[in-house]
């Protein structure tokens, strides 16, 4: 397996190139190592720092810290995700679990951002679940409902309302929840890099190759060295299942993304000026769509099963014409070539969206599998499996650990024909939202 990616996403090129990168190029030995350098791995690398000043503390990536799907995402910080609606009071009680998770997410970052003065162009702007398709209603009513119930603050917006604050006609119905926060993820990404505690080592374009336990030793090799730790904390989201970690319990799936130029002033006018926004599609294989601050529009709308995890530039290609055509969609006044770059991620999805929060053997811990939803949720994650190691609890870990446990998944081919056809069926489903 090789873990490497286009080097076109528009977030992580808005940033100054890193210097100075460290591989592992030798024998080394620590108290603690983290593999995956994502919102996890250095939210929970920054927690053992400071829990522990005095040990050493490694950090592992396959290709450059926080340039995978963390640097890779659409910045949508959520509050909620959208769910039908429930007609049990245990459907809502697991509702409020997920709904919890996500409060901590939020709070997790806002304490790291606040601590460090970070800019990541944080937004309070709340988000909309919108559909073209005026028969959603239904969907976002019981939705309302649900929400009414565990007191979000969320109002329902109809045609001529979207019109005004996204500058689409496209949107017949839509739910806006205002806890959601948009922000720059890559941004967000490059902060928790710049400000890992100086007791963290951080290596990258080391891709582990494997790993296994001997006697209380970790020892994992690398393509030209190797590390012997005590213990480990698995932070490789979408990469758990090619690492043997929860291989029934979880699997990835690549999303591709692409982003416009900024808008001319002109074209901007055409669509009536609209403040920053976020969509979120009402059903699961629609469009997330987003105006940025700086007048760009991003749009992610696909979501596949795709192996080899690097996508070639002309399947990369294809994708970025459906994005295009789902911009014409909405923004038909605008010229055709605008859209400046396309990428791909990978993410990991479960099959109940639970999360996996786990010591899965003496000192051999893992976070991850935020199905979509990981900005918050990872650094959270990150932070409290730490804490989880180092055997100690917080009110965070009691929350994490009331949710339902990830239900087990069958092995593939099975996995992978259930996940494709469930695929078809949900894109069938979206088709006019794409
Ligand atoms: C296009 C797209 C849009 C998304 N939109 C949103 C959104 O709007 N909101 C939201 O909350 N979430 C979103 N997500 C999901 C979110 O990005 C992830 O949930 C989150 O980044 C997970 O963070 P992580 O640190 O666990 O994993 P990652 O960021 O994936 O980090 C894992 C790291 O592990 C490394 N790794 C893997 N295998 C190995 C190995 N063998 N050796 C060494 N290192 C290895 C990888 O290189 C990678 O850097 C989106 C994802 C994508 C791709």
């Amino acid at each position: 397996m090789e873990v490497v990616n286009d080097n076109t996403c528009s977030w992580i090129n808005d940033l100054t190139p890193r210097s100075n990168i460290q591989t592992i190029s030798s024998d080394l030995h620590c108290e603690w190592l983290i593999v995956g350098a994502g919102y996890t791995g250095l939210s929970a690398a920054r927690k053992l720092g400071q829990l522990y000043p005095n040990q050493k503390i490694l950090l592992v990536d396959a290709q450059l810290a926080g340039e995978g799907a963390s640097s890779r995402n659409s910045g949508y910080l959520v509050d909620t995700t959208l769910n039908d609606g429930f007609t049990s009071n245990k459907e809502l009680e697991n509702y409020k679990k997920k709904a919890d998770i996500y409060k901590l997410g939020i709070e997790a970052i806002k304490r790291f951002i606040k601590e460090y003065q970070v800019d990541c162009d944080w937004n309070e702007c709340g988000k909309y679940f919108a559909s073209s398709k005026k028969e959603d209603k239904k969907i976002l009513e019981n939705f309302s409902d649900t929400l009414s119930k565990l007191g979000f603050e969320h109002n329902l917006l109809s045609n001529n309302d979207l019109k005004k604050r996204l500058g689409t006609n496209f949107y017949n119905i839509a739910l806006h929840t205002k806890g959601g926060i948009l922000l720059h993820p890559a941004k967000l990404a490059r902060a928790m890099i710049d400000t890992l505690p100086e007791n963290v080592s951080l290596y990258e374009n080391s891709l582990l190759v494997n790993w296994k336990k001997i006697n209380d030793i970790v020892i994992c090799n690398f393509k030209n060295g190797s590390v012997k730790t005590n213990k480990i904390i698995f932070a490789t989201n979408g990469f758990l299942k090619s690492l043997g970690i929860k291989s029934n319990y979880n699997f990835p799936i690549t999303l591709t993304a692409s982003m416009t130029r900024s808008l001319s002033d002109e074209e901007f006018e055409t669509i009536g000026k609209p403040k920053e926004w976020g969509v979120l599609p009402v059903r699961p294989m629609g469009a997330t769509i987003r105006m940025t601050k700086d007048k760009r529009i991003l749009i992610r709308n696909t979501a596949e099963v795709y192996n080899p995890y690097q996508m070639t530039q002309s399947e990369l290609n294809k994708r970025s014409l459906k994005q295009r055509i789902g911009i014409k969609k909405r923004f038909p006044q605008l010229p055709n070539n605008i859209i400046q770059s396309s990428w791909s991620g990978i993410v990991s999805r479960t099959r109940n969206s639970s999360q996996i929060f786990e010591k899965i053997d003496k000192n051999i811990f893992v976070a991850g599998c935020y199905n979509g939803s990981g900005i918050g949720v990872g650094t959270l994650f990150g932070e409290q499996i730490a804490i989880k190691a180092s055997n100690e609890n917080t009110k965070e870990i009691e929350t994490i650990e009331a949710r339902n446990k990830p239900t087990w998944l069958p092995p593939n081919p099975i996995l992978s024909l259930g996940v494709k056809t469930r695929l078809i069926y949900e894109r069938i489903r979206a088709k006019s939202e794409i």
